[in-house]
């Protein structure tokens, strides 16, 4: 280490200098910071090797500070080296992958883990974690058994298919059965379902991956019968429909639905597979919701395979969900891929529990949390902004104004695109009319301290206000018990 720094120090301070240096003669070897009475409590708990590391990070990051003559002499008291020890073992040890409030609008939030679990579901999953479970075994038989089997018959009784098959995502779901069906033939699908999901899922990208050949056939806007009719041939593997999520074509438009689609494919001997994405296993229209299609449907319809996401208006684990034909889902459990692709047995037994939930339909919206936050009604939405409308202006005052606001929730993960359900929430603004850069860069760094807080808080700017949609939100303890903290880091 140098000895004299090589930053400038501070102008006219002889003195900052000695003291500088001073800082770093104070500061206690590894060893000696191990042998408090701090770092021998944390290595009671955590163990020698991790307590050294952390007191190894902490004194060369205070050795460096005292280089650069920024050491204050308060950090290097016993107190100080003794929180800063803890605080470095508790970072080290905190969950990378954790919690956060969603307060966002966004209902199944992809970036944010989608749909949160049933407590039945939960439960089931630690249960299954814990011990050892009949996942592949057979306890009628007592033989190897089919992991499917776990949840095949509820599927099949839920959506009215012979047969059902699951595996890792919907993305999995459709490059299986791509693969399984079509390899080395064409795929025929309409220009107007060439969808990107997002996160580099495209329909075109995944049918080349599958090693089938793509044929587009109709227009962006309009596609009919006979477009897919005239496509057929001797190469075609399927024709498959893909659910616009996402996005909503409007106006001059046309597209085939399942039905004609199903007969077209088998007067010409063909199986069609239809990609709802999110897909819905009853009618939400039944909750006040807009309508989703519904699995059952386009199993009636005729179609050979369906797909959808097990982590989407479902509201269970990630997971793709195949159902249809016994010929054709066969023929999908036969292929290597599945074994690449397969779901293993945590989410296997959230699906399981989920899936039992819709056996009691009329109790769904209480117990499935997806359906009980899309359906939960604004007044009591607003109730809670009100609630909350004067405490979190208190943590954030004088720097920022809060009012209680009417906003509009979205559904998420390329359900109902269009659609919004009504909603309520808090409109936080930067105080004293600031100009509009300064109100922006305010309102982000609040944004960036609400992320920073143990539990994280996530809102979204839109139109200069910070928005806060509660629509998720359980109860207002979670926000409550972190705003003496907000309020803290807000301080100048
Ligand atoms: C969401 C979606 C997918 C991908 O499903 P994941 O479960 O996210 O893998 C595929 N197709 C459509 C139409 C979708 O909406």
């Amino acid at each position: 280490m140098p000895s004299s720094p090589r930053l400038p120090l501070p102008r006219g301070s002889a003195d900052a200098a000695s003291s500088a240096a001073q800082a770093r003669a104070s500061l206690p070897s590894v060893d000696r910071l191990l042998r408090s009475s701090q770092g021998r409590a944390l290595s009671r708990i955590h163990g020698h090797e991790l307590v050294a590391g952390c007191a190894r990070r902490i004194l060369a990051t205070l050795r460096e500070r005292a280089c650069e003559g920024k050491l204050a002499s308060e950090a290097t008291s016993d107190e100080a080296l003794a929180q800063a020890l803890r605080a470095e073992c508790d970072a080290r040890l905190a969950p990378r992958l954790r919690g956060v409030v969603n307060l966002t609008g966004t209902v199944i939030h992809s970036n944010l883990g989608r749909a949160p679990l049933a407590e039945q579901a939960i439960e089931q999953v630690a249960a299954v974690a814990r011990e050892p479970s009949n996942l592949e075994y057979d306890l009628e038989a007592g033989a190897r058994g089919e992991r499917d089997a776990v949840v095949e018959r509820l599927l099949c009784e839920l959506t009215g298919a012979e047969a059902a098959t699951v595996v890792n995502n919907n993305a999995a779901a459709v490059l299986l059965t791509a693969a399984a069906l079509s390899r080395g033939r064409e795929i025929i699908v309409s220009r107007g379902e060439l969808v990107e999901i997002g996160g580099a899922f495209r329909i075109p990208d995944v049918i080349r991956s599958a090693g089938a050949r793509l044929v587009e056939v109709g227009t962006t806007n309009r596609t009919r019968a006979d477009d897919y009719a005239a496509a057929i041939g001797p190469r075609t593997g399927l024709v498959m429909k893909v659910h616009p999520s996402n996005f909503a074509i409007e106006g001059f438009s046309a597209a085939v639905g399942e039905r004609e689609l199903a007969a077209v494919a088998h007067a010409a001997g063909v199986p069609c597979v239809s990609d709802l994405g999110s897909g819905a296993l009853l009618d939400l229209s039944r909750h006040g919701l807009p309508r989703e299609p519904i699995v059952r449907e386009a199993v009636e319809a005729g179609c050979d395979v369906v797909t959808f996401s097990g982590d989407k208006l479902l509201g269970g684990p990630q997971a793709g969900l195949i159902v249809g034909r016994a010929a054709a889902i066969e023929r999908i459990r036969r292929h290597p891929l599945k074994r690449a692709l397969r779901v293993s047995k945590l989410p296997l037994a959230a699906l399981d529990a989920t899936l039992r939930l819709y056996l009691s339909p009329e109790r769904l919206a209480e117990r499935l949390p997806v359906l009980r936050l899309l359906t939960r009604p604004q007044a009591s939405i607003r109730t809670m902004a009100e609630a909350l409308a004067e405490p979190v202006a208190a943590a954030l005052a004088p720097r920022f104004e809060v009012g209680v606001v009417e906003l509009a929730s979205q559904i998420g993960s390329g359900s109902l695109p269009v659609e919004r359900l009504a909603s309520a929430g808090l409109a936080v603004t930067a105080a004293g009319g600031l100009r509009s850069a300064r109100a922006d860069s305010a309102l982000h760094e609040l944004a960036h301290v609400l992320r920073a807080l143990p539990v994280p808080v996530l809102g979204r700017i839109a139109g200069r206000r910070l928005l806060f949609d509660l629509r998720c939100l359980k109860s207002t303890e979670p926000l409550l018990a972190q705003l003496p903290a907000l309020a803290r880091a807000l301080r100048p």
